[in-house]
């Protein structure tokens, strides 16, 4: 048996936290929580990467989510 090793990035969609196998890294995988597809990639955004970018990769659709983000 051959260990599987998992990286943490959060749902684009509902924020959640998702365990991925990293041999799905740079293919589209769906959130356990609320269905969304989105990239696997262990960099997650940061408040300096144009948010729409991310975004549109996920639904096409452009709304509010990372712009409720308070920190900045
Ligand atoms: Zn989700």
């Amino acid at each position: 048996m051959s260990p599987v090793t998992y990286f943490i990035q959060s749902c684009p969609t509902c924020g959640r936290r998702l365990q991925v196998r990293v041999e799905y890294l740079g293919r589209e995988v769906s959130c356990y929580h609320c269905s969304a597809r989105f990239p696997a990639d262990c960099t997650p955004p940061k408040a300096d990467v144009p948010s729409l970018t991310f975004r549109d990769l996920v639904t096409g659709n452009p709304g509010p989510i990372w712009d409720n983000c308070t920190c900045r």
